[in-house]
């Protein structure tokens, strides 16, 4: 980006030469005029030419500004005086009210060339502030709109060293925000290629009181509260030579700029104002800067769980087809009486679970699963999770009781709502010891709720969420063996389908974990009733 400095309002003496040159035209104008009066003095009034005098202050100060306007203001009065105020060529005033008319004139002129010089300086002023605006709206599209969001930094603090006669002037980003605690963490500065210097003691002091930090030649440190306005910041700072300002996006410091002259920091308003608004532009580009490497990291997370996802696909599906043999043989074996095969394949039957837990979950977070909702009774999808869980509920029994005189339907794809169904009951058998297991469904509105409840350790309130969290294994959990995956799958399949999985403490001790899901009515042909 091209950063082209603010002009400075210094007068060139060229300039200051041709003013003395016009105000000496004006003056020679002046001379002409009292000339040509004085020639015409038996056939003017003194008004006539006290009204004349007045032009010619006021077209010399409009154009020469106040100095020169009052300068005129004086000679005119003074040849009006001597060359047309009887008695004539003398300063004397012949008669009283004639000084009242002088005295007017003197003021109307005086008046009138101040008020014409306060008008055009206003007007000058608007121009320079509507100068700066333009410039600094330029400068913050400009830096904004840098390619990679660290240039557009680097190019506010290169303006901010040009504008201000800095000799460093360099930008960072608030520790926290970095991401990596300890010191804030240095983006961009000018002029390019330096090093930030030193410093470091007044950007931890700025840190950590969130105040402005000053530093002398002497290299005395001084905070001092952070004023509201980045530009209130400039007074009444001594001899500070460098100066740390927290950068602040909607009141929350995201930043540090740290500005180093080698003479004191002292700015006139423009140059206040003008620090102001790149201030705010630098604190906008840091926050820039932190959410380029949010997205940055974000992306690389994803593409690293992407990876995890694809690895997990592979592995467990690849794991099911010998585990399939293993099973068959020992079912064979336990069959020619052999104890060990039992063993052999009730743990054949647990990798079993786990593989397919994790196959889930690949496909869960992959966006592989597809749902087929349809309409089905309640009783089937409990006869085929008792079907299911058979092998595995340990000698814990089951005890099931459907409305009598109801016929419960939902409308939910039946494989995956059996997978979230039968994870629920083998952690109630898993965790029931002894005592039998409940399972009970029931309609409520628009859900049907299938209720599995155990006389188990129950789940602290607190951890009621953090159990259906991936792969976190509960209080109850490491007395027990599992993966810490049963639970987020079940949710997860049930969310899918517009249900839910969610635990409440039963009545007795233990607990009842509910698997709701869409509720659906028959729908008779019309004219069948
Ligand atoms: P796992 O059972 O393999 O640890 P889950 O995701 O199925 O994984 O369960 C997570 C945690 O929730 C368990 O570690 C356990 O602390 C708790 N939990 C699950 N079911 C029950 C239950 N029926 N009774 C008590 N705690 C349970």
């Amino acid at each position: 980006m091209s950063a082209t400095a603010l002009p400075r309002s210094t007068e060139p003496a060229s300039a200051g030469r041709a003013r003395a040159a016009e105000g000496l035209a004006w003056l020679a104008l002046v001379a002409a005029a009292s000339w040509l009066f004085v020639a015409l003095r038996g056939h003017l009034e003194a008004a006539h030419a006290a009204l004349g005098y007045l032009l010619l202050v006021l077209g010399g100060s409009s154009r020469l500004g106040r100095s020169w306007g009052i300068a005129l203001a004086i000679v005119c009065f003074l040849a009006f005086n001597f060359l047309l105020v009887p008695p004539y060529y003398t300063l004397a005033v012949g008669d009283p009210r004639h000084w009242l008319f002088l005295l007017a004139f003197l003021v109307t002129g005086v008046v009138a060339a101040q008020l014409l010089s306060r008008a055009q300086n206003q007007a000058a002023d608007a121009r320079a502030r509507a100068e700066e605006i333009d410039h600094l709206s330029m400068l913050g599209a400009e830096a904004l709109n840098a390619g990679r969001a660290d240039e557009g930094v680097a190019a506010i603090a290169r303006v901010l060293l040009d504008r201000l006669g800095l000799t460093r002037c360099d930008i960072f980003q608030q520790p926290g925000e970095a991401g990596g605690g300890g010191g804030a963490v240095w983006i961009a500065g000018a002029p390019a290629g330096g090093s930030p210097g030193g410093g470091e003691p007044l950007l931890a002091s700025a840190v950590a009181r969130g105040a402005l930090a000053l530093e002398d030649a002497g290299g005395r440190v001084r905070l001092v509260p952070l004023p509201e306005h980045l530009a209130d910041a400039f007074d009444g700072l001594g001899e500070a030579r460098v100066m740390v300002v927290p950068l602040r996006v909607r009141s929350h410091v995201v930043g540090l700029l740290r500005l180093a002259a080698d003479r004191p920091l002292r700015l006139d308003a423009p140059a206040r104002r003008f620090a102001e608004a790149l201030g705010y532009y630098a604190a906008l580009g840091v926050e820039r800067v932190r959410l380029a490497a949010q997205a940055e990291r974000g992306e690389a997370l994803r593409a690293s769980d992407r990876m995890k996802d694809a690895l997990l696909a592979s592995v467990s599906h690849d794991l099911r087809t010998p585990l399939t043999t293993i099973k068959a043989l020992a079912h064979e074996m336990a069959g020619d009486g052999d104890a060990r095969a039992v063993v052999v394949e009730e743990e054949t039957d647990r990798l079993n679970r786990f593989v397919s837990n994790l196959l889930d979950l690949s496909r869960l977070n992959g966006g592989a699963i597809t749902v087929a909702a349809e309409l089905v009774p309640a009783e089937e999808l409990l006869g085929a999770a008792l079907e299911q869980v058979a092998g595995a509920q340990g000698g814990v029994e089951i005890r099931t009781a459907l409305p009598a005189d109801d016929l419960l339907l939902g409308r939910f794809d039946l494989v995956l709502a059996l997978r979230s169904l039968v994870n629920l009951l083998e952690n109630a058998c898993k965790y029931s010891g002894d005592a039998p297991v409940d399972l009970d469904v029931q309609r409520q509105g628009e859900r049907l709720l299938f209720e599995v409840s155990d006389r188990g350790p129950g789940v602290p309130e607190s951890e009621s969420e953090r159990i259906f969290e991936q792969f976190y294994r509960g209080p109850a959990g490491p007395a027990t063996p599992g993966t810490g995956l049963g639970l987020t799958i079940a949710r997860r399949l049930a969310r899918v389908q517009g249900g839910d999985v969610a635990v409440a403490a039963r009545p007795g001790g233990g607990s009842t974990f509910t698997l709701s899901l869409p509720a659906a009515d028959l729908e008779l042909p019309t004219g069948a009733a």
